[in-house]
């Protein structure tokens, strides 16, 4: 039995690897949970697969899943507090690790992982785009395993060479293609995009996901963030991953071999696909997912995306080509933005502003150390917020 540690088990990747793992309770026995603060979905997971322990980063939400469990017989213990997540993250019962937690506050708990050796299946990219540098030479140095559960680098996974993943010039790759699927906004004229409301920004046309990330969807800092995601997992540079907007979301991303071949991953767009792929790996198990039905799934089409529409995928290709802390700026300032128009202080426009604003106020520099990276999104955060109070509505 392989123990897992699911971080970010009440949002929607982890409530999937949840779904996925109880397929498959001869194999996997979950070991922790953790979650920030939705207490009545922890306390359901609690019961359902009965982990040795559960966090809940907010304290007084960990107080009351305490009340919620006190009649379980078997309770987990539970732990409140950021801090709580590398010590589940480090818990020699955890073989496996999903990193699930949503932006930078995933960062701590996948680099202790990875520092402990552990198979991390990675869905949090942010933590990838914040500390890329650090992190892979941690995995490198300690002997842990990423495996990439971002439906397009699952697919760029599957399309590879198990050896050499990370020397794309040796396995005679060209490029990767990054499809995306253009999100909510493909066809809104541009100068509607400034009235566009929250819940029509996270109304995607092909994946429920968490809210944060399907803002990155309809602004495509997503796909910018997958870039610099990209460049981290295979060991490239930005001028070799192209983005292809393909709408319908069944060709999850392509790899282009010097030969003339493009390799695809095609699929249902259902993250159980991924979430069992890396699960399994090198092996195959079932996840739930319907097969693809090629007479039903319609056609299929590609397009570059259009620049003017999504500036934010022109900030993230100019913060990956200039490295360094430039994306950890970057993912810093996205992330106030994106908080600040889910709850309707700005626009929806101004997040590429405020972005882009961060970037040119606060220079990038070369990455140190952790506590550097740490200290430049402290900084950027502050930025960005002093900026948004200058463009509140
Ligand atoms: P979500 O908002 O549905 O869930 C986020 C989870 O993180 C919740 O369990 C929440 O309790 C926890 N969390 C939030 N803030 C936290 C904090 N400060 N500290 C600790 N835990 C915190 O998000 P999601 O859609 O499941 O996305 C999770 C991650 O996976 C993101 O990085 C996202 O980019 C990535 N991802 C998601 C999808 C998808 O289909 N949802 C696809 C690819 C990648
Ligand atoms: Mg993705």
């Amino acid at each position: 039995m392989i123990g897992v540690a699911v971080l970010g088990s009440t949002g929607s990747i982890g409530v999937s690897t949840l779904d996925v793992l109880a397929r498959h309770p001869d194999r996997y026995r979950v070991v922790a949970l953790t979650a920030h603060s939705n207490v009545e979905r922890m306390a359901q997971q609690c019961r359902a697969v009965q982990p040795q322990v559960a966090v809940m980063v907010d304290a007084a939400a960990a107080a009351a899943l305490r009340v919620a469990l006190a009649d379980m017989p078997n309770p987990p213990e539970i732990l409140a507090g950021a801090a709580a997540l590398e010590t589940v993250a480090a818990l020699p019962e955890v073989e496996y690790l999903m990193a699930a937690i949503v932006g930078a506050a995933g960062l701590m708990s996948t680099l202790v992982a990875a520092r402990a050796g552990k198979r991390i299946l990675l869905a949090n990219k942010e933590a990838l785009v914040v500390a890329g540098a650090l992190l892979m030479q941690a995995v490198a140095d300690h002997g842990a395993e990423l495996l990439p559960i971002d439906s397009e680098h699952n697919a760029i996974f599957q399309c590879l060479p198990v050896q050499p993943q990370r020397d794309l010039t040796r396995a005679g790759v060209e490029k990767i293609l990054l499809t995306a699927s253009g999100g909510p906004f493909r066809h809104t004229p541009v100068a509607e995009l400034e009235a566009i409301t929250p819940d029509q920004a996270c109304a995607h046309p092909n994946w429920k996901m968490g809210r944060k990330i399907s803002v990155d969807s309809a602004t495509m800092m997503n796909k910018g963030l997958e870039l610099i995601e990209a460049c981290w997992l295979f060991a490239t540079t930005p001028d070799r991953v192209q983005v292809v907007i393909h709408p319908q979301s069944v060709i999850h991303s392509m790899v282009q071999y010097c030969d003339g071949s493009v390799l695809a991953q095609l699929g249902n767009p259902d993250m159980r696909t991924p979430i069992a792929h890396a699960l399994a790996w090198p092996e195959r198990m079932t996840s739930g997912v319907k097969p693809l039905d090629l007479f039903t799934c319609g056609n299929f089409t590609f397009e570059p995306p259009a620049p003017e529409r999504f500036p934010c995928l022109t900030l993230a290709y100019q913060a990956a080509q200039t490295g360094g802390t430039a994306p950890a700026i970057m993912n810093a300032a996205n992330e106030i933005a994106v908080a600040a128009f889910l709850a309707e202080q700005i626009g929806f426009t101004a997040i590429s502003r405020v972005v882009a604003h961060v970037l040119d106020q606060l220079p990038a520099a070369p990455v140190t150390d952790l506590d550097q990276l740490l200290a430049v999104d402290v900084a950027a955060r502050a930025r960005a917020t002093q900026f948004i109070t200058t463009l509140q509505r």
